[in-house]
């Protein structure tokens, strides 16, 4: 499902429509922009693995969706120079099928398990030993014909994302010896990969064009992507020669993408607090309800960033809309309004 700008506001539908430009995706590190710590981390588990002959130890990347996550994975896979397969928890039914996934695997291949937290628990089951000992315990037959056999595996790496580290098991996410958490990307991290995406398309961009839609791409490489197509959909049809800062301000303005990033979906969750419950405290059950969506779009789309610029706040009783968070709708903050603690407030919005 995507809002009227075209952003995904469904995990599942996130998870099937991944990538807004696959022929952009960094296949090396060097191509890959930000994400610092994570990088050195990896490429030292890489180095160290390559140099004993082993599998890297497998690796739990989380974070909110479009930040890297998949496109990391594969480039782990190459840089190791082994097979990379990719599969997600909800697809995965049943423990054959992912029998069936783990023993296609070559010596030291990448398997990607994306959304790893909705496994179905049977199928979790067969993970640990394969995770721990290489080795598959199949259950062979039914009643009391059947019978327990071992199946050797050969040496890999799971490489599982997650949007909700909290919400995987504890035996699996100790099985993972590698985690990292990716984080929202600054707006100079995010207008380099723009004037690269840029390059790579044959798109004439300014400096400030790329900044202004850095800025308002909700620290988020796949918003910043689609909304460079979007821009420069509308420049093409403008017959702009190129896409400088007054273009890509007046085409996300087309877009209903304000200086924040926030699109028409932000603003109708926030004036939803606002509105219907007085700023808050209200469930996410309820917001849910009121806004049509699915609850794990409003947490794990919608709520991130939210939460990140200080624009509500996660209470026992529910969300509440900050100071930060009245004020961004234009309206006037109520006495008593929790203070916000953003992290990204303050003047020159777009930076140019
Ligand atoms: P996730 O798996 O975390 O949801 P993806 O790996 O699918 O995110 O990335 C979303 C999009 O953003 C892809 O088009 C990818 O090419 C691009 N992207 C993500 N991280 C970077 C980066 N650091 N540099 C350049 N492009 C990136």
């Amino acid at each position: 499902m995507t809002d009227g700008n075209g952003r995904l506001v469904d995990a599942a539908a996130a998870a099937a429509d991944r990538d807004p430009a696959p022929s952009m995706r960094p296949t090396r590190f060097g191509e890959f922009i930000g994400q610092k710590v994570v990088c050195g981390n990896l490429k030292t588990g890489i180095s160290a693995a390559r140099g004993r002959g082993e599998a890297l130890d497998h690796v739990l990347l989380h974070g909110p969706p479009g930040l890297g996550k998949t496109t990391l994975a594969r480039i782990v896979a190459n840089e190791l120079g082994v097979g990379f397969h990719q599969t997600s928890g909800p697809v995965i039914a049943r423990a054959g099928d992912l029998a069936a996934q783990l023993t296609n695997l070559d010596d030291h291949d990448v398997l990607f398990i994306d959304e790893i937290h909705r496994l179905n628990p049977a199928v979790e089951e067969v993970l640990y030993p394969a995770m721990e000992d290489y080795e598959l315990d199949l259950v062979i037959g039914e009643g009391p014909a059947a019978r327990s056999i071992r199946v050797p595996l050969k040496p890999f790496t799971l490489i599982g994302a997650t949007t909700r580290a909290g919400l995987i098991t504890k035996p699996l996410y100790d099985r993972f010896l590698i985690q990292q958490r990716l984080d929202y990307y600054d707006a100079d991290d995010l207008t380099l990969m723009l004037l690269r995406l840029a390059g790579v398309v044959n798109e004439e961009i300014s400096a400030d064009g790329a900044r202004v839609i850095a800025t308002r791409a909700r620290g988020t490489p796949r918003v910043a992507v689609r909304l460079l197509r979007r821009v420069r959909d509308i420049a093409f049809v403008a017959e702009a020669p190129a896409i400088d800062a007054r273009i890509a301000r007046e085409a996300l303005a087309t877009l209903d993408v304000d200086e924040k990033g926030m699109d028409t979906m932000d603003r109708r969750y926030l004036g939803c607090i606002a509105g219907n419950y007085g700023g808050g405290p209200v469930g996410v059950e309820t917001l849910a309800a009121a806004l049509s969506e699915h609850r794990d779009a409003i947490e794990d789309v919608i709520e991130p960033f939210l939460l990140q610029q200080g624009f509500i706040k996660r209470t026992p009783s529910g969300r509440v809309l900050t100071a930060p968070g009245w004020r961004h709708l234009g309206l006037a903050v109520p006495v008593g309004a929790a203070p916000g603690g953003d992290l990204f407030e303050g003047p020159g919005e777009d930076g140019v």
